[in-house]
């Protein structure tokens, strides 16, 4: 689950890792009362105002109905509502969205980090996340920061460093000044950086993330070591341990369609093709999907029904599937283990039935328990659905039916 910049800053700050500090608004006419709360809090005379949405490169990213940044700067509390005007409300597209873009339903506005110029400043990159070839989590990290993290592995890859952390003793001191050191840093913003990266990476653990991404990292004039971004992905499967995490949930940020599936239970993946797919088993989904790529074609979806596909999950499957006006075929494969394939081909045709019509020709292939009694209801149905037995021979049909 992805976290939005404001919601990540507030765990780094239980944390103790220092951010760039300021308040979020979801209306205009909130915006000048947020930078006077600020100012009292911060003494900050300049503004950041940036963009809540699930993407990055706001700052380069332009707002389609202003042409503002979606990050920008306010030189005074009588900059801040027409800033915010700018940006809020709007969609940004930036690198990282498809070209509508993301509406901005809010806005952070923080305090600059940058006085009194950027020529006293330094950015740096840093990271925590898993590597999975080493089973041991990482921190990633380069003195060229405020940049594309790519773009630096591209061009300059020498000036990107990583640091394992052992799993049964965690961070230690004299890695995290390892770090600072790497950074070039000496005197207190050393000591700075060494305190942020043990807090950083006690954040990543505590609250068990899959990666933590703070770019830039900001050495200010003043020495200081603070968090001016924050991308934060959690691990969804962990949520039920953090309920005040889970609430941070942001649902008019994920596709709508996998809302819906989620919510029916099912585990459903959107894609770009035109074969809608429908599998019990997550393994046997990626292979459906794999077969269905090396006959030609081109998956729509992933989507893995559970175990228990009665009438109404395949229902359900069915609709979310039909959603996607892409869709030209759907192939359905079934392994009966613990559910027996005459119950799916029921369940099948049931559906199918009850939703009237399918726009669009149906591949069943159903294998294991009662595959030949399921073969025939299907058979017999009368529907515009064909029935398969060998995966290959299901995925050609595909292809025929497409053609
Ligand atoms: P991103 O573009 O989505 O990665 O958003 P960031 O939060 O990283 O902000 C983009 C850029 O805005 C940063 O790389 C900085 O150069 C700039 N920026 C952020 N905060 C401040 C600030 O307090 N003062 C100034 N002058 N620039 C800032
Ligand atoms: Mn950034």
């Amino acid at each position: 689950m992805n976290l939005h910049e404001f919601q990540g800053k507030s765990i780094l700050s239980k944390y103790g890792v220092a951010v760039q500090r300021g308040v979020v608004v979801d209306k205009v006419e909130e915006a000048v009362e947020a930078a006077k709360k600020l100012t009292d809090e911060t003494g900050t005379e300049w503004y950041v105002v940036k963009a809540q949405i699930h993407a990055g490169g706001r700052g380069k990213g332009k707002v389609e109905e202003t042409g503002s940044n979606g990050v920008v700067l306010a030189k005074g509390i009588d900059e801040v509502e027409g800033k915010v005007k700018g940006i809020l409300g709007g969609h940004l597209v930036t690198a990282q969205t498809n070209g509508k873009g993301k509406k901005v339903n809010k806005v952070l506005i923080a305090e600059d980090v940058y006085y009194p110029g950027e020529s006293e400043t330094s950015e740096f990159y840093m990271s925590v996340l898993l590597n999975r070839e080493s089973g041991r989590n990482i921190i990633m990290y380069s003195t060229e920061g405020g940049m594309d993290i790519e773009t630096v592995a591209e061009q300059t890859p020498h000036l990107i460093f990583k640091e394992e952390i052992d799993p049964r003793v965690g961070i230690q001191g004299f890695q995290a000044r390892k770090i600072a050191f790497n950074l070039g840093l000496s005197g207190n913003a050393f000591k700075q950086m060494t305190k942020f990266v043990v807090s950083l990476y006690n954040a990543y653990e505590g609250c068990d993330a899959a990666m933590f991404e703070i770019n830039p990292v900001l050495k200010t004039s003043d020495d200081k070591i603070i968090a001016v971004d924050s991308k934060v992905t959690l691990d969804g499967n962990s949520l039920f341990r953090h309920p005040d995490y889970a609430a941070m949930r942001d649902l008019t940020e994920e596709d709508p369609t996998e809302v819906e599936a989620d919510n029916a239970g099912l585990n459903f993946v959107k894609l770009d093709g035109n074969v809608g797919c429908m599998v019990n088993g997550a393994g046997l989904a990626m292979a459906t999907m794999d077969i269905i790529k090396l006959s030609g074609g081109n998956p729509a979806n992933f989507l893995d029904v559970g175990g228990t596909a009665d009438a109404e999950r395949v229902e359900k499957a069915f609709n979310i599937i039909l959603k996607d006006p892409n869709v030209k075929a759907i192939l359905i494969n079934i392994f009966g283990g613990i559910v027996r394939c005459d119950r799916v081909a029921q369940g099948v045709v049931d559906a199918y039935k009850n939703m009237g019509s399918i726009p669009v020709p149906i591949i069943v292939r159903l294998q294991g328990t009662n595959a030949v009694e399921a073969k025939k209801l299907i058979d017999e149905s009368g529907l515009n659905v064909h029935s398969a037995v060998m995966l290959q021979e299901a995925a050609d049909k595909v292809k025929e039916l497409l053609a």
